[in-house]
């Protein structure tokens, strides 16, 4: 089977890494890819939502499936252009419809769809310009902190943690005047929930779901979880607290009816579900939905994927997903992110990367920013390289891959050396 992957992160080349592995797959296409991605299959050069571009190419290349890792072009309706296009019909698109994307694209849809099926979440109002009092009001009925949320996608910086009641009304007044653009346009206010974050993913059919290993995901520049957020600084897989008791609750209270609520709502849904979930003295509630896999958190779950990954990914396709096999490896998954100095405030790119050939064999390298020029690899972004390592303990993975953070260099390189610090 010839396959068409979308994006050009860790993520993807994670995933590219996986599907490689499938005796099922002939071709592997990644668009537009990186560095890393052209290692493990073929970069064509073309935006992940151009889709106009994927059309000639999918048509020209026999493309008989394409996997969609980044959330853009799935709330751009990518599932959908396929879907009513007669010529592309019938290749499937490992994603959800633009309809069901909404539960990324819009926190007020999925806070709304969380009450209608009666998912435990944080208590929240979802305001705009015309019931700004009424944001007010529901404000000072809360204990500090404050949560704010922009509704719609605003590149992982729309959520603002308020400590002070005056600071968190201005914050929304500005919020609305469109701080975040569009985006901003409806803010959902929600209580503070006090827990532990980790990553639940599931792939379902639209009608079954299998759940994949769990993960957590470090999202704070500096140790101690401290400083700025980023798109992810390193990841570790499993985590001991999602143990089997925590999983049935989330399994029977969240997943379930979450899969039925879509199907209760004719929303098509065939693809990854990433549920970032909180465990509050151990009761999981949702703090968000995505659409798509996250991110540093695929460059362990794949690992952690014992099984052939284009197996679920055909089940997805051909709504059989419940006669598939998932088997989880059963050893601890970590990654290590190398990122570029200064990052996420600004910082350069350009930067010649060495000491490949200092990486151990038993490092697993994702590139997430990072391109090819003149024959070498060069950053191309803030967060580098993903360095990913199994272990039979999560120390000893994260042994490996300290190490492997350490061999590599560049200049302004910078990585956390805490990672799974907490668990
Ligand atoms: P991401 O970049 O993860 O996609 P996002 O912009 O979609 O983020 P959320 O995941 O909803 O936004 O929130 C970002 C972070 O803010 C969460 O990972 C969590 O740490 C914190 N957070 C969000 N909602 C709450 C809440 N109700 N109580 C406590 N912390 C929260």
């Amino acid at each position: 089977m010839n396959t068409l992957l979308l994006g050009s992160g860790g993520r993807e080349h994670a995933i590219a890494w996986k599907i490689a592995q499938s005796p099922k797959v002939e071709k592997l296409f990644i668009a537009p890819g990186n560095a890393g991605t052209a290692q493990t299959g073929t970069n064509v050069n073309i935006k992940a939502d151009d889709f106009p571009a994927i059309k000639d190419f999918v048509l020209a290349n026999d493309i008989q499936m394409v996997v969609v890792g980044p959330e853009d072009p799935l709330v751009k309706g990518v599932y959908d252009y396929f879907k009513n296009d007669p010529q592309l019909a019938a290749i499937p698109v490992i994603g959800p419809s633009k309809a069901g994307a909404q539960l990324e694209g819009s926190k007020d849809f999925a806070k709304a769809f969380m009450m209608r099926h009666h998912i435990p979440t944080a208590r929240y109002k979802s305001i705009t310009a015309e019931n700004l009092e009424e944001g007010f009001a529901f404000l000072e009925s809360l204990p500090a902190p404050y949560v704010l949320k922009a509704d719609g996608l605003a590149a992982g910086k729309g959520v603002l943690i308020i400590d002070s009641l005056e600071e968190a009304k201005k914050e929304l007044a500005e919020m609305l005047q469109g701080m975040f653009g569009d985006a901003s346009k409806t803010v959902v206010i929600e209580e503070f929930l006090d827990g532990i974050e980790c990553s639940v993913f599931v792939v379902t059919d639209g009608k079954d779901y299998k759940i994949l290993p769990v993960a957590k995901d470090y999202k704070r520049i500096g140790e101690g979880n401290t400083g700025l957020n980023t798109g992810g600084m390193g990841a570790v897989s499993p985590v001991p607290f999602a143990d089997h008791d925590f999983m049935q609750k989330v399994e029977e209270r969240i997943i379930r009816p979450t899969v039925e609520g879509l199907k209760q709502e004719n929303l098509d849904y065939k693809g990854f579900i990433f549920l970032g979930l909180i465990n509050v003295k151990g009761e999981p509630l949702v703090i968000e939905y995505n659409c798509r896999m996250g991110d540093p958190e695929t460059e362990v779950v794949m690992l952690r994927i014992q099984s052939d990954l284009v197996e679920l990914l055909e089940g997805i396709a051909q709504g059989d997903l419940a006669s598939r096999i998932l088997i989880q490896d059963p050893r601890a998954a970590v990654t290590v992110m190398v990122v570029s100095g200064g990052y996420p405030e600004a910082y350069e790119k350009g930067k010649v990367i060495t000491g490949f050939d200092h990486i151990s064999p038993e490092n697993i390298l994702f590139h997430a920013g990072t391109k090819e020029v003149d024959g070498q690899i060069v950053t191309n972004g803030g967060r580098v390289i993903a360095v990913s390592s199994y272990g039979t303990t999560k120390e000893e993975a994260l042994a490996k891959s300290f190490a492997g953070a350490k061999a590599l260099q560049f200049d302004k390189k910078y990585f956390r050396s805490d990672i799974g610090f907490d668990l």
